[in-house]
């Protein structure tokens, strides 16, 4: 743990954990929480939660931050933020290993987060002074421009199985849009954040611009919707907290983004390269010990080829090696938490009772501590609990299917719609697919890539608004329309125009 303590006090000048506020750690006050290590549940570190008045000072902090932030040229704002990315690249190593520690990632793929962070802020650095207005055609005597203006302070709120990619993901577009933030990651895993706080500010952004807060959603996170004075949600996280949310900022007329679950469809056709969408199949769930929201966690697979291909996926998920996160030669840590490990371990006694054939992995792992599940390959129908809720860990639901109507049928049979993939040769099928399964993102020969510059979001129950691409600008603007009259006879009229014909 010394480590840990190094890293924060270079970083944070403290050795313990509490809210990044204005520019530096206010301790909590409220009651104890710990972080306990995945591997051996040994605690790792305690601190307290965020005491509710800290949600004034922000507010102050905030908006005279953001009132600087705005007045910048929007060309100055853009530097900084490249100077974001550079800050996070020069620390990349640090922040890889307190990401691995927190979210039990293997080191090598917390590391290649961090970077990939970096790019984010980078790649927004370019849009904060291309973010103009436009001017519209509007059939009567005026000019009529539009503008994009920031909407003020907007509350972040982010899980813990990509602690440092969602705060990233949240943080820099919004900054692009001349907002400040008060980011609020989960209770357990709020260090990286608290770095990304102090490293914003480092590159240049006033003080107060980006505030950290930690502690429960439960309390300071409730505190924060009810009181702060903010102008947007964004919440990244669970469908049941974001409804609860979205319901708690609803009646203050607040909108809010929501970033939620997944039960994502995985459909292998028989004419496809097996070997590649074997590799694709492993990919989309097994990666993060399947604690990711795009996981392909329903693997659908044409009938003449089920057995043969499931199978090819079960021997390769029983290669996996499972291990200590900070350990070369482990391809996947433990499940990030109790509650988590307790709730996947119940999926699979459900998917035991109502039928599912488990075709590789066993768990509880009986000769080890920690959170460890192995790699799971169940084979079932889609009726059953475990390919209608998500699971959150390393198990795929393998269902056959008879043919392409089938197949589009099943996936979107489901109460989700965050994601989809499709492997097969023939082109138009591959398209007709994508077409019908309802998803917000797509693949086709292909799983997981996403990139900031593309727009990412769900359907139905996985969400709405986006969190990316150019759309995510939007969502952090408010839109102003401005009438010019430019007429030297001007008419005017009780309706609401003077169109003619
Ligand atoms: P969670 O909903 O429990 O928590 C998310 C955040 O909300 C945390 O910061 C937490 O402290 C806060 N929170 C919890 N209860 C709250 C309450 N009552 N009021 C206010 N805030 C509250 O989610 P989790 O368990 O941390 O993460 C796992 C979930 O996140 C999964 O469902 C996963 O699919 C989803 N997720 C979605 C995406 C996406 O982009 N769609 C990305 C990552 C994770």
């Amino acid at each position: 743990m010394e480590k840990l303590f190094t890293t924060m006090l270079d970083l944070l000048h403290t050795d313990t954990i509490g809210s990044w506020v204005n520019g530096q750690i206010e301790l909590g006050s409220g009651e104890l929480i710990e972080l306990i290590n995945a591997d051996d549940e040994t605690v790792m570190l305690r601190y307290q939660d965020a005491d509710p008045a800290i949600a004034a000072t922000i507010d102050e902090a905030a908006q005279r931050a953001q009132q600087e932030w705005w007045a910048m040229p929007a060309k100055t704002r853009g530097r900084i933020l490249y100077q974001i990315g550079t800050e996070i690249r020069k620390e990349a190593e640090a922040l890889g290993w307190v990401e691995s520690l927190s979210t039990n990632k293997p080191l090598n793929n917390a590391k290649a987060e961090i970077l990939i962070v970096a790019e984010m802020f980078e790649y927004y650095a370019g849009w904060a002074d291309k973010l103009h207005g436009e001017v519209i055609p509007v059939p009567t005597t005026h000019l009529n421009y539009v503008k994009y203006e920031a909407m003020g302070t907007i509350l972040q709120m982010t899980p813990w199985n990509a602690a440092f990619f969602t705060a990233g993901w949240q943080v820099a577009p919004a900054l692009a849009a001349g907002n400040a933030v008060i980011l609020k990651p989960s209770e357990l895993t709020p260090i990286t954040s608290l770095m990304l706080g102090a490293l914003i500010e480092r590159a240049g952004a006033p003080k107060g611009l980006v505030n950290v807060v930690a502690g429960y959603g439960h309390t300071i996170g409730q505190t924060l919707i009810a009181k702060a004075n903010i102008r947007k949600v964004c919440f990244v996280g669970s469908p049941k907290t974001g409804a609860h949310i979205a319901t708690a900022a609803a009646k203050r007329c607040i909108p809010c983004v929501l970033e939620l679950g997944g039960k994502s469809a995985n459909i292998v056709f028989a004419d496809a390269n097996l070997d590649q969408a074997m590799k694709g199949a492993m990919a989309a769930i097994f990666g993060g010990s399947g604690q990711s929201c795009v996981s392909g966690s329903r693997l659908l697979v044409q009938e003449s080829i089920f057995e043969k291909f499931v199978a090819s996926v079960a021997k390769a998920a029983q290669q996996i090696r499972v291990g200590h996160p900070q350990h070369a030669d482990s391809d996947i840590g433990p499940v990030n938490n109790r509650k988590q490990y307790d709730h996947i371990c119940n999926m699979l006694a459900i998917g035991e009772q109502e039928g599912a054939k488990v075709v590789a992995g066993t768990t509880p792992i009986p000769e080890r501590d920690g959170f460890y599940i192995n790699p799971t390959v169940l084979a079932g129908n889609n009726q059953m609990t475990v390919a209608q809720e998500e699971i959150f860990g390393p198990v795929v639901v393998a269902i056959p299917f008879k043919d392409e109507a089938d197949a589009i049928a099943l996936a979107n049979d489901s109460q989700f719609g965050l994601a989809g993939a499709v492997w097969t040769n023939d082109v138009a099928r591959a398209h007709r697919v994508a077409d019908q399964v309802k998803a917000g993102t797509f693949w086709i020969n292909s799983y997981k890539t996403i990139h900031v510059s593309s727009p990412f979001g769900g359907y139905r129950n996985s969400g709405y608004g986006r969190s990316s691409g150019l759309e995510v600008l939007r969502e952090y603007c408010e839109v102003k329309s401005v009438w010019v009259e430019t007429s030297a006879q001007p008419a005017f009229s009780f309706n609401y125009g003077t169109v003619e014909g």
